[in-house]
């Protein structure tokens, strides 16, 4: 029998989550999750998923990035999942990163890891803390592919008026500014599922997707490929997001440098940690935050507002770019679960086409399903995002046969 499972790894700066797949019918074998490494607290929580076995927690200092994949190898054994088994066909790991030149899933190798660490001036907070994941993982198994799953990527094929920022062309391209886009594992997921969901090849389908997390972007997908996205050179372009600012007019920067006496990592700080949801009403948690709404709190009505304006605005933007919107589709945290978000986000646009249907909305359910009223020139969708199938599809595609039919790539 050949080798049809992929670990998949997505290592922070801190943290390192993994999952266990096996590509014949896409199921878990295993999840988990190690925080805090580096500090006294570390933990590591494992959950084996066949027959059902219980989580496991580890506690205690799990010193770097190589004590908890060592860890983590010595959970799956435990369950007969070790990385030494022969079962496993490659590890899928996530990289934020890619630049212009990482347009699809590539195999891992020297040349690799360096373009990897030549692009972390424009990815300071994941590159690094990715390549340890790969590094890490290459030593532990060297003989076995490992694969990279570039954020990036599925934002690629924007085209260069999109992808452009209106400055100083050779400044720009000097120092690889330009808008990159993230969250692309999700949007290239979820407006595939989109199609899925309405029956129709992703080729024929014109889909605007609301990654709506703790992070937040939206994209405008043609036929399958993508023409615009709402982060750019970073993660902080676009939507009000639970910490980040998401759109400013770039010279508030000089402003608080001139006038405010603030430095550039000072700025860099509060744009990122201390603005958007929490910066305007103290809460980042939708939930938390409707709660607030409901009894009268007028900063989390603020709050609220300023988040589904801006929503508003990227849709009728994207709407413009598309020309013709066969779906919206909502995802992550916020987009799967907040009833209220995706009312807010489509009132009044039946002009549009766009409209939710409130009882659809309401339901709470765990697949992909339409919420707007029977008929509507343009669905509304929830389409759950899953990052680790799409890093894990895209892997065994690569290097283990390619046939995980359910959701390879195109
Ligand atoms: P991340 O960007 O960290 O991957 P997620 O996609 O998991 O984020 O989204 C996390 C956010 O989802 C939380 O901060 C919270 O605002 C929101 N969220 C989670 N569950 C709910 C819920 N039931 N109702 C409203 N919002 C929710």
């Amino acid at each position: 029998m050949s080798a049809t499972r992929v670990l998949v790894l997505n290592s922070g700066s801190s943290s390192v989550k993994y999952q266990l797949l096996d590509m014949r019918d896409t199921s878990r074998l295993a999840v988990g999750l190690v925080e805090r490494i580096g500090e006294r607290t570390s933990r590591l929580r494992h959950t084996p998923l066949m027959r059902g076995g219980d989580s496991r927690e580890t506690n205690g200092p799990i010193a770097d990035h190589e004590a908890a994949l060592k860890a983590v190898a010595d959970e799956l054994a435990r369950d007969g999942l070790g990385l030494d088994s022969a079962e496993l066909t490659a590890i899928g790991h996530r990289v934020v990163h890619g630049g212009r030149r990482f347009t699809e899933p590539t195999v891992v190798d020297d040349a690799v890891l360096t373009e990897i660490e030549r692009l972390i001036p424009v990815a300071p907070l994941h590159n690094p803390a990715n390549l340890t994941g790969l590094r890490t993982a290459m030593a532990l198994r060297p003989d076995l592919p490992q694969v990279a799953v570039f954020d990036t990527a599925f934002h690629t094929t924007m085209p260069e008026s999109a992808a452009r920022y209106a400055i100083d062309v050779e400044t720009a391209d000097a120092h690889r500014v330009r808008r990159y886009g993230f969250h692309g594992t999700s949007h290239a997921y979820v407006s595939r599922e989109t199609a899925r969901l309405l029956g129709r090849a992703p080729e024929d389908v014109n889909v605007i997707v609301l990654h709506l997390g703790n992070g937040a972007s939206a994209s405008a997908v043609r036929g399958g490929v993508c023409v615009d996205t709402s982060m750019g050179l970073t993660p902080l372009e676009g939507l009000v997001m639970g910490t980040r600012s998401g759109d400013l007019d770039p010279a508030v920067i000089f402003h608080l440098m001139r006038v405010g006496n603030m430095s550039a990592d000072e700025i860099d700080v509060l744009l990122n940690k201390r603005s958007g949801l929490v910066g305007l009403c103290g809460d980042n948690d939708m939930r938390e935050i409707r709660r607030r709404v409901d009894a009268g709190d007028e900063r989390a009505r603020l709050a609220f507002d300023i988040y589904i304006h801006r929503l508003r605005k990227y849709i009728g933007a994207y709407y413009a770019v598309l020309g013709r919107v066969d779906a919206v589709a909502f995802t992550a945290g916020v987009g799967e679960n907040s009833a209220p978000v995706r009312e807010a986000a489509v009132a009044d646009l039946t002009e549009l086409g766009l409209a939710v249907d409130g009882e659809l909305n309401a339901v709470r359910a765990d697949g992909p399903r339409l919420i707007s009223p029977p008929g509507a020139r343009v669905a509304v969708a929830v389409v759950p995002t899953d990052e680790e199938l799409e890093i894990a599809t895209q892997t065994y595609a690569l290097v283990g046969g390619g046939d995980a039919a359910p959701h390879a790539r195109p």
